[in-house]
């Protein structure tokens, strides 16, 4: 049966006769049927059984309505299929919505740090500086959710805490913090790798008597340190971004470091019409070089390694790409990240830069990281190191003797009690697998996904998991997510489960998982190949160790975003192999592409090295 045929036999005719008909028709399925979702016949009259219990049914349930969510949405909607997305804040926006601390903004450049999917967006939408403040951010995603007509199939305000696999309907039931009960086909995770705070278990937390925000969590009203005596606790981006701008307003800034950060100069300006007229006149071919990178995101790369330049060659191509700043930097040379004796040539450098802008030498020493440059995220920041030579700043080091505790008045370093107003905690997330660990997402045979992922996260692909069919992530564990430019890895993900979801109703399946066997070799890659970068030689959150009792699992996937785009083309174009895929009368047929045709860009080995290179030297399986 097409799935047409449900609809309605007149509107179905009709359709057929007139597709203009179809718009229409659809949201009327929808209101009949609570779904248009029909091929798989025995899973949906389950599937309506459950709506009967529980309320409503829907092909899909996206959890969470950031940058991910929302593009998902548009997708689901652009193929027909009825969707209800739940968001625990009250807007769009995802992290834009959530970290509102002075000072945040985005670290790839505003015009490749956005979507790419509309040419019309892309013209229209006009950013004002290299690098968005967090405002202009939130805004831009607010105009999305309305130009693409989004917001009345979100619910906000509403956090899902438990997704429960249905074996007869081949669905999954969905429950809110506000009661709602819903079915649905598909769920899909976009909840975000870094939208889980870390609040780190302080003793003597509530004894403090002022307040303790997090840069995660930032008051919509915003906080005005103006005479206060502040702490913040964290040197990351968060902190490197808000710590020059609360310096500017408090009385009195202390910053308690536990590991000393590598930062790059941003050198962020306004964008002029010139320029954004220049940038626009091509923007096609910006995104699809975009594409072609490691990083999702273009920049000026040199391919040729640190080692064969001469000294002297080698600082004055350091001193340029500080120049021109930002996480290009670490494109000066193609081996900074894979020989460590590479990497000491960029991290000398930096460090005299450090000790060059921090007069007290004592300080200076202290912001002096002593690990691999750039193997925690590479910080991007506007006045930083500066930030310390003002008088009313310390710097307290706490990597020998931790926080010791909150006290009414401040926070206590061995013995030392240092007075404070206020204390700001840039202290990160839990990172990845955070979000899914605050639901209980239970699959096959009652197992959950926190007891699958005790031991580190496993997903094929990053995208689904073996045990619980019909689960889809975006950027989840295992694909390149935090390590590319992430709407870029968020768009080639949706299109692909986009593709997926068309395909499996255009072949009548109920549902899909990955083959244990298919989850276990990606896992086991993913794992391998992330030794071959010196990323994997320091404790940071993309291994977990940022926060006490997760294990050490490097969780993104290393090789390049085009080694893993050209990856989950193949298992498309092969039918979806290593996934099974139940109900269908057809096995693993070749599906129709709808939406990753522009994500098959020709690898380019030169250009995509040396992540390539690092790929191709552990094989991808
Ligand atoms: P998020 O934006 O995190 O959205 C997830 C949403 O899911 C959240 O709104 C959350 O409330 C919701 N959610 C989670 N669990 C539930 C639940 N159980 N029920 C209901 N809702 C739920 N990346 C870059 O590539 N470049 C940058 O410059 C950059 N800058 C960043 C700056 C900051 C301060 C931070 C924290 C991250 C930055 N990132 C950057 C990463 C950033 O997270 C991604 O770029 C992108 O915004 C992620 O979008 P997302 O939709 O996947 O996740
Ligand atoms: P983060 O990089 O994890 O930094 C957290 C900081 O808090 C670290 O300095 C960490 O020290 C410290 N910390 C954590 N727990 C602590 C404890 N118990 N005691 C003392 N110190 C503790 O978090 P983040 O700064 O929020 O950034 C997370 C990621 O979000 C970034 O890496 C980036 O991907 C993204 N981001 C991007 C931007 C941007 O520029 N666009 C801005 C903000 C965030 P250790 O290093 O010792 O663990």
């Amino acid at each position: 049966m097409h799935w047409l045929d449900t609809i309605g036999g007149d509107i179905a005719m009709d359709f057929r006769a007139n597709p203009a008909t179809l718009a229409n028709a659809i949201p009327r399925a929808i209101e009949e049927n609570g779904s248009t979702m029909i091929a798989d016949t025995t899973a949906i009259t389950a599937r309506r059984e459950r709506a009967a219990e529980v309320g409503t049914v829907f092909d899909a349930v996206v959890v969470g309505a950031g940058f991910a969510g929302m593009y998902m949405l548009h997708r689901l909607r652009g193929l027909g299929f009825s969707a209800r997305v739940f968001e625990a804040g009250s807007g769009v926006g995802g992290t834009w919505y959530w970290n509102r601390y002075p000072g945040a903004r985005c670290d790839v450049e505003s015009m490749q740090y956005s979507f790419s999917f509309s040419e019309k967006l892309d013209q229209e939408w006009n950013w004002s500086e290299k690098y968005a403040p967090q405002p202009e951010i939130l805004s831009y995603a607010n105009h999305v959710a309305d130009r693409f007509d989004l917001r009345r199939h979100i619910v906000f305000d509403t956090r899902v805490i438990a997704a429960t696999f249905d074996e007869a309907a081949k669905g999954w039931l969905i429950q809110t913090d506000r009661g709602d009960k819903v079915a649905a086909k598909f769920c899909i995770m976009a909840v975000g790798c870094l939208s889980a705070p870390n609040r780190p278990n302080f003793r003597g937390l509530d004894d403090f008597r002022g307040p303790i925000y997090h840069t995660g969590e930032w008051p919509h009203q915003g906080v005005d340190f103006t005479g206060l005596r502040v702490g913040v606790v964290g040197t990351g981006s968060s902190a490197i971004q808000s710590i020059p701008i609360i310096a500017q307003q408090a009385s009195a800034l202390t910053v308690f470091q536990r590991t000393a950060t590598w930062s790059v100069p941003a050198w962020n300006e306004k964008l002029t019409p010139e320029y954004l007229q220049a940038a626009k006149a091509d923007y096609p071919a910006l995104r699809a070089k975009a594409r072609a990178r490691p990083t999702g995101f273009y920049f000026p790369f040199n391919t040729k390694p640190a080692l064969e330049a001469n000294p002297d060659d080698r600082e004055q191509q350091y001193e340029e790409a500080w120049a021109r700043g930002g996480l290009p930097f670490l494109g000066a040379y193609g081996d900074l990240l894979f020989e460590k004796a590479a990497n000491d040539t960029i991290a000398d450098f930096a460090r005299r830069k450090i000790r060059g802008i921090v007069k007290d030498p004592v300080t200076a020493d202290l912001l002096c990281p002593d690990n691999v440059f750039g193997c925690k995220r590479l910080c991007v920041d506007t006045g930083y190191f500066e930030t310390y030579n003002l008088p009313h700043v310390k710097l307290v080091d706490i990597s020998r003797t931790p926080i010791e505790r909150f006290t009414a008045d401040g926070i206590e370093v061995d013995g030392v009690e240092y007075r404070l107003d206020a204390v700001v905690c840039a202290t990160g997330f839990a990172a990845m697998t955070g979000s899914f660990d605050k639901i209980t997402i239970t699959g096959r045979a009652g197992l959950t996904l926190s007891e699958k992922w005790r031991a580190g996260p496993r997903a094929y692909l990053g995208i689904a998991s073996a045990g619980f069919p019909n689960l889809f992530m975006i950027t989840g564990p295992g694909s390149p997510s935090v390590l590319a430019s992430m709407i870029q890895a968020i768009e080639q993900h949706v299109d692909w489960l986009a593709d997926c979801m068309g395909h499996m109703r255009d072949i009548g399946a109920a549902s899909i998982e990955p083959l244990a066997e298919d989850e276990d070799a990606w896992v086991e890659h993913v794992n391998e190949v992330s030794k071959v970068s010196l990323r994997s030689t320091c404790s940071s959150w993309y291994v977990g160790s940022n926060m006490p009792g997760r294990p050490r699992v490097f969780m993104p996937y290393i090789g390049g975003f085009p080694i893993y785009v050209q990856k989950c083309n193949e298992v498309m174009t092969g039918g979806f192999s290593g996934f099974v895929l139940e109900g269908a009368p057809v096995g693993n047929a070749a599906p129709e592409v709808r939406y990753t045709e522009r994500w098959r860009v020709p690898l380019d080995i030169d250009v995509i090295s040396p992540a390539a290179v690092a790929a191709r030297r552990v094989p991808v399986v």
